[in-house]
């Protein structure tokens, strides 16, 4: 059967730290304060990627009280929620998703954005879409903070590709 999930995430914006949206780092005088990289548009992935599948979300697997965590990449953690995925018998169809910021624009850098994600989840990068809209100044959304969201569809894994599957 076809699953949908949707996730959703945002983190601060603050000095000293390195903002890195889809496990890149963008050149900006903030970033995003978080136990991990602070990886919005990731974490949001990881959410729906999870909820579509009924798999709880990424705080149960991966809480933030747990050392292991601090200051991870979070494609670590994408990479081992797509892991989780292909055992329960998923795999990726497409991904959409938007970031709400202001600054840094970041439409220069979205190819490789999507590079890294496909690269990641090993699937076409033509099956991941990335957009970006500020939030009109209304609330602090966008300036005093980047929130992400992703909806993803997964479909059902062919049986011969379940054999391959190391578990
Ligand atoms: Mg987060």
């Amino acid at each position: 059967m076809f699953k949908v999930g949707i996730g959703y995430d945002i983190h601060r914006l603050v000095r000293g730290r390195k903002l890195i949206l889809g496990g890149l780092h963008i050149p900006f005088k903030k970033g995003l304060l978080a136990h991990s990289d602070g990886d919005v548009l990731v974490h949001a992935l990881c959410d729906a990627l999870l909820g579509a599948a009924n798999l709880g979300d990424i705080g149960i697997h991966f809480p933030n009280s747990d050392k292991r965590y601090k200051g991870i990449s979070s494609l670590k953690l994408l990479e081992a929620v797509n892991r989780k995925l292909s055992k329960a018998g998923y795999k990726i169809g497409n991904i959409d998703s938007v970031l709400l910021m202001d600054q840094p624009k970041i439409n220069q850098f979205r190819q490789e954005i999507i590079g890294n994600l496909s690269a990641v989840l090993k699937i076409a990068p033509q099956a991941i879409s990335l957009k970006a809209t500020t939030n009109e100044g209304v609330g602090s959304i966008g300036s005093k903070a980047i929130a992400g969201y992703a909806v993803v569809l997964l479909e059902p894994r062919a049986q011969s590709e379940k054999r391959k599957t190391k578990t």
